[in-house]
């Protein structure tokens, strides 16, 4: 038996490399500058190929299907859903984050069944829908609906995917195991794009026949044996079925380890041996901890949560969960948000002059970094002690404030360009810049290079209001 061929990995794809396949005539049609630079954004997994419109003319076809074979990320990306909340999983590329990125932040669809009465699948997508945080500037947001068949009657099914489409746009996840329960609903939101979750060993053909017959994905589910889940996925790519989702099995206790051995172990045969049968994204089921018997439901929803949180990190690329409460799903969507960060960017803010409360003519002058992290602690300490003050917010690559003055990012020079920028001498009346404590080192030179007297702040900025109490205005204003 012969190896699987490796394929170039992304970090051994060069620009040059996608360049010799574009079209080379610099028509700007990208938004890029020339061929080159929309290459190398396409290197850095910023653009795709498709992003290249004259990509599609007949001349460029066989050169745009060698760039999408060259560009295909190991794990393949399967899109369901239609329209501005459809949702793209899978489209990896490493194993390991910090080898490039992770593209396409696992989703997480909350379930509904048929079992439930119409004011509670209201509630539940009311929490689905209305679900939001705000996190260093971002919302994070809960992402799609999977609806259970669990009386296996098709006529039950189709009354809960009716009363669900009608409620909602987000993705659904359409769960029945029966092909005629499964038929019956898919009829009603067809023009969706509703992930079919699942073929199995037993229904894989029927299964099959309604994902070709409604070009829907479709979920292979073997739980726990990945043998019979790589030959499924085979059967049924032979079959014609291309956006396929696996579905290794979760469970917790006891199998817990079995799970996250079985997704890992997926993951490093498509990475490490270069198994393509199975690299299509994964569906992780955290709701199943609702099966494990338990005197408290809130033990299992403590369980869910943590199901939840392992599978985020160990190469989940969707999560099917039950419960609604905020102290479950919050934590998933903040680790997710941390976990899909591109390592090669800190996370940061635009920069330039924030305005508190309403600073008159005398109100202090503070500078942090455009770190989004320190900003937004930074603007939560001041909003908190209604301050009333002007913050500059410097452009330090994203960087924090000790971070950007060991790299020489925050300089006395940036400093004073960043008064200047700011127009700050405009805006008030004194001449004195508050510098955060962990800056205190610019202190002197930052005086020699503007014209403005520095006072050095807390480490902390929780520490501002009492400073300001003691320190402001200063004596000599
Ligand atoms: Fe080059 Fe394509 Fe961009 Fe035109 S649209 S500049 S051909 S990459």
């Amino acid at each position: 038996m012969t190896e699987p061929k490796a394929r170039k990995s992304i970090r051994e794809i060069s620009p040059i490399d996608v360049y010799k396949l574009l079209p080379k005539t610099n028509c700007g049609e990208c938004r890029e500058a020339n061929c080159m630079t929309f290459a190398t954004r396409v290197v850095n997994g910023e653009l795709t190929v498709e992003d290249c419109p004259p990509l599609t003319h007949s001349k460029y076809q066989a050169d745009h299907g060698k760039l999408q074979e060259l560009m295909r990320p190991p794990v393949r990306a399967v899109t369901f859903g239609t329209g501005a909340t459809a949702v793209r999983i899978g489209g990896k590329y490493v194993l390991y984050r910090h080898e490039f990125t992770y593209h396409n932040p696992t989703p997480i669809a909350l379930d509904v069944a048929d079992y439930m009465a119409k004011e509670e699948i209201a509630s539940r997508l009311k929490t689905i829908g209305s679900f939001a945080f705000n996190y260093i500037g971002r919302t994070l947001r809960l992402d799609a609906v999977a609806l259970r068949s669990t009386r296996q009657e098709p006529a039950a099914f189709a009354s809960l995917v009716q009363d669900v489409a009608g409620q909602t746009d987000l993705p659904l996840v359409l769960c029945a195991c029966d092909p005629a329960v499964m038929a019956a609903g898919l009829e009603l939101v067809k023009g969706r794009r509703p992930l079919l979750y699942a073929a199995t060993r037993e229904n894989w053909k029927e299964m099959a026949e309604l994902a070709l017959q409604y070009q829907c994905p479709l979920v292979v589910s073997a739980p726990h044996d990945i043998p019979g889940l790589r030959s499924l996925a085979r059967t049924l790519a032979e079959y014609g079925v291309s956006d396929l989702v696996l579905d290794p099995g979760t469970s917790a206790e006891p199998r817990l380890a079995e799970t996250i051995y079985g997704f890992s172990q997926i993951r490093r045969s498509v990475f490490q041996q270069h198994d393509e049968l199975l690299g299509y994204p994964l569906l992780g089921a955290p709701i199943s901890a609702w099966l494990t018997p338990e005197l408290s439901p809130d033990v299992v929803r403590w369980k869910e949560a943590w199901l939840a949180s392992l599978l985020l990190s160990r190469y989940a690329d969707l999560l099917i969960v039950h419960s609604v409460e905020g102290w479950v799903l919050l934590p998933q969507l903040v680790w997710r948000f941390n976990v899909y960060t591109d390592p090669r960017k800190p996370v940061s803010v635009d920069a330039g002059v924030r305005t508190f409360g309403s600073p008159g003519r005398m109100a202090p002058v503070l500078i942090t970094s455009n770190y989004a992290l320190t900003y937004f602690i930074v603007e939560n300490d001041l909003k908190s002690a209604n301050i009333d003050c002007f913050l500059i917010v410097a452009d330090t690559g994203g960087n924090s404030v000790e971070s950007a003055v060991a790299g020489r990012y925050l300089t006395a020079q940036s400093i004073a360009s960043a008064l200047e920028d700011g127009k700050m001498a405009d805006l008030v009346d004194h001449r004195h810049l508050i510098l955060p404590g962990l800056a205190a080192r610019l202190s002197g030179e930052t005086e020699e290079t503007s014209s403005w007297h520095v006072m050095v702040g807390p480490r902390d900025s929780s520490g501002l209001p009492d400073y300001l109490k003691s320190s402001w205005p200063p004596k000599e204003v």
